[in-house]
């Protein structure tokens, strides 16, 4: 069978923070090397964005859209930041927006401009609530879909510990109808968001946040043959011919367990509740991490309320490339090495999926292709961040 990869969630020029390089072209030579075969544009209600997509990309009438002579299937999408006030409390939450064509991004542009300023940044603030939101898209089109992004992070996000909510109820009081899956982001991978009911009401998609090329793919949703817009929404709501995810490590993250970096501390929620939250070196308060914020809303049973997709984890390849090398990420010898093994084995993707490990061993020697195994047989070892300090995922021990 067919595979088909999609990145649906990336950002444009026109955000924050986002490298120069986010164009259409580049897109589409990322996409490729990458292995991606369905890309977000991201960023679709910045309208310099919007008009310089609409002169780019051609309607293959599937919802669908490609570049010209270009093989990638861009999808129109936009990221919003909500801000708003809730019982006196401060709300910030992501939420992804998926577009089937112009005219509707078109009509969304116009029903959000009340509320913020599109043209400021790719990734708008919008002051409205979460409800409201949903209700707009529901009432002004007719296929825009809603995927709250990256759910755990703490400031950004759905069930964030600094500025997000406790329950989908208190979030959405009950308008629920858009909303097709959760995005676990990096900070979370499946099996944290298996802890959480409210979660489990939805399938879970990743996507890589990309804010420069090199990144689109780190995360991505894995479907079977999917030959339009309507297919692909069908796919990630109800599960069918959505075969796995791929997933980033989310220990790499530097406030993964909860700890104390000063007492080189460093704890899993479990044991943080035993000792009331307390460092057991110095007494004080432990910085409390993205993991305990799922415990905290699981109900800090550590019982998964289920299991949903299958999914597998990756390691950006320049990443694993260095740590092989011995060599920084951005150097060339690193970048020579990435660009044999793409030129190898089609993209990055494919290797990390598709090649037997004798082709690589014979190809790329026995280190790479035994830090491939160890990968795909989820070997690695796996050292948490805590506290301000970034885990580490060692694939050569
Ligand atoms: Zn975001
Ligand atoms: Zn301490």
């Amino acid at each position: 069978m067919s595979k088909t990869y999609a990145d649906l969630h990336i950002h444009s020029p026109f955000s924050l923070a986002t490298s120069k390089k986010m164009v259409p072209e580049v897109l589409e030579e990322m996409a490729i090397i990458k292995g991606i075969n369905i890309l977000a544009t991201g960023d679709i209600f910045h309208p310099e964005w919007q008009s310089i997509l609409k002169k780019t990309l051609i309607s293959q009438d599937n919802g669908f859209f490609r570049i010209k002579g270009g093989e990638t299937d861009f999808i129109l999408s936009g990221e919003v930041s909500l801000v708003f006030g809730e019982k006196g409390r401060k709300k910030k939450v992501h939420i992804l927006i998926l577009c089937k064509d112009f005219k509707e991004t078109e009509i969304l542009t116009r029903a959000f401009s009340p509320f913020g300023k599109l043209s400021s940044n790719g990734r708008p603030f919008l002051k409205i609530s979460l409800k409201r939101l949903v209700e707009i898209v529901r009432e002004e089109t007719k296929d825009c879909f809603l995927i709250p992004a990256h759910i755990w992070t703490p400031h950004y996000s759905l069930f964030g510990s600094k500025s997000g909510f406790n329950s989908l109820e208190e979030a959405f009081e009950g308008e629920l109808d858009r909303i097709i899956a959760m995005e676990t982001g990096l900070s979370s991978d499946p099996p944290m968001n298996w802890l959480v009911s409210d979660v489990m009401r939805f399938n879970l998609v990743s996507n890589s946040d990309s804010h420069s090329p090199l990144k689109i793919g780190r995360e991505a949703n894995v479907f079977g043959e999917i030959k339009s817009y309507d297919e692909l929404i069908k796919a990630i709501k109800t599960g069918e011919n959505f075969l796995y995810t791929l997933e980033f490590f989310p220990e790499e993250g530097k406030y993964f367990y909860d700890g104390h970096r000063k007492c080189g501390i460093s704890l899993h929620p479990l044991e943080t509740k035993k000792l009331n939250g307390l460092c057991p070196v110095c007494n004080k308060k432990l910085t409390v991490g993205v993991l305990n914020r799922v415990y905290e809303l699981s109900g800090i049973s550590g019982e998964y309320k289920g299991e949903k997709k299958d999914f597998k984890y990756i390691l950006p390849l320049i990443e694993l490339i260095a740590e092989l090398l011995g060599k920084r990420e951005n150097s060339s010898a690193v970048e020579t090495e990435y660009n044999k093994i793409i030129k190898a084995f089609g993209s990055e993707l494919s290797f990390y999926e598709d090649i037997p490990l004798n082709e690589i061993e014979k190809r790329f020697g026995s280190k790479l292709s035994g830090a491939v195994a160890r990968l795909r047989e989820r070997k690695v070892k796996r050292v948490p961040g805590f506290d301000g300090v970034y885990g580490k995922i060692l694939l050569f021990e």
